[in-house]
């Protein structure tokens, strides 16, 4: 597939889709059936669908029945972080290592015309960023995420958390899952925003933004706090009525969801020849432009609403130039 059919390529090798990024046709008052199955399909799959799977086959074998949850214990914690562990570098490794190591399909359809590995830089620990972002992803945020998740198992096993009846209200329960990718966007919306804060962005944030040509393992590449913040999003369910199936859906949601905007490449060529669009774009934009896209805006059109949305066209592009023009005169007014 040539990608400059789909889209162009600068001097500097960046590449850029002649299509932009849209939100949920719903939200522009289009109702049409086809454009609204569309959306569903894309809202299942491949995505959230990979992530329910995950999540399903840990809560089936992985984490143990009530009565051994009841009592918080390394007999439990200990696989539990193992599977997290070994699951999330093998699924994240398995893209760096199609996508970045073997470079499968070198730069077609590549926003960053160059590769992390042959850019060495003093922001990273030993002055690698795929180093410095496995190491921060893998002995920071997952450990910290995992924390989260068993605490949540605990809490629910003993009766501290809100726990909905599976068998008295399974409409209700299905429709949180079904709603839960929804939850992760807002919650992400909102962390993100505040770290993005002079004072936090330069202590917490400013680590996953050292990555401006992120890859697969930059996605979870953060400082603690913001570790902490992002995969907090499965506290929720200490204030919303669920289950605690719902509270390890979102801890996958997070984990296993955060390569999406981190992959680089809008295509990705699979072993049997198909090259499906990968949704990574609105947030490798936010990494190159930092102030734009603080959310994908798949599901809600948070940035749009906001003022902050760029889908990469040059109306996106005045639309940030305007928004920095006025922020620097609010600056110097004060
Ligand atoms: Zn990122
Ligand atoms: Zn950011």
């Amino acid at each position: 597939m040539d990608d400059l059919q789909q889209g162009v390529r600068n001097k500097r090798g960046d590449w850029a889709p002649n299509e932009y990024p849209d939100v949920a046709p719903f939200w522009r008052g289009h109702f049409k059936p086809g454009a609204l199955a569309a959306w569903l399909w894309g809202y299942l799959w491949p995505w959230n669908a990979v992530t329910l799977v995950t999540a399903l086959a840990w809560w089936w074998w992985v984490i143990p029945g009530a009565d051994a949850l009841r009592t918080l214990s390394w007999a439990w914690v200990l696989p539990l972080f193992a599977a997290n562990w070994l699951g999330l570098v093998a699924y994240y490794g398995a893209f760096e290592w199609r996508y970045y190591r073997q470079r499968v399909q070198d730069r077609s359809f590549k926003y960053n015309g160059k590769f992390p590995a042959d850019q060495p830089s003093d922001v990273f620990w030993f002055r690698s960023q795929n180093i410095d972002n496995f190491l921060r992803s893998f002995l920071v945020s997952v450990p910290i995420g995992t924390a989260i998740e068993a605490g949540l198992l605990w809490a629910f096993a003993n009766g501290w958390a809100p726990a909905v009846d599976a068998s008295v209200h399974p409409g209700y329960l299905v429709l949180c899952v079904a709603l839960a990718p929804v939850l992760h966007e807002l919650h992400f919306f909102v962390i993100h925003r505040a770290i993005h804060w002079g004072p936090l962005y330069r202590w917490v944030h400013s680590v996953h933004h050292n990555s401006i040509n992120p890859s697969p393992w930059s996605s979870m590449s953060m400082h603690p706090v913001e570790g902490f913040a992002y995969f907090g999003v499965a506290l929720w369910t200490l204030v919303i009525p669920s289950h605690p199936f719902v509270a390890v859906f979102l801890f996958h949601a997070a984990a296993f969801g955060a390569i999406v905007g981190h992959l680089g490449f809008d295509r990705l060529q699979l072993p049997g020849g198909a090259a499906p669009k990968s949704s990574a774009y609105p947030h490798y934009l936010h990494h190159k432009f930092f102030e734009v896209n603080y959310c994908d805006n798949g599901y809600l059109p948070l940035d749009q609403w906001f003022g902050s949305w760029h889908d990469g066209s040059a109306e996106g592009e005045q639309r940030m130039q305007e928004r920095f023009k006025r922020k620097k005169e609010r600056l110097n007014a004060a």
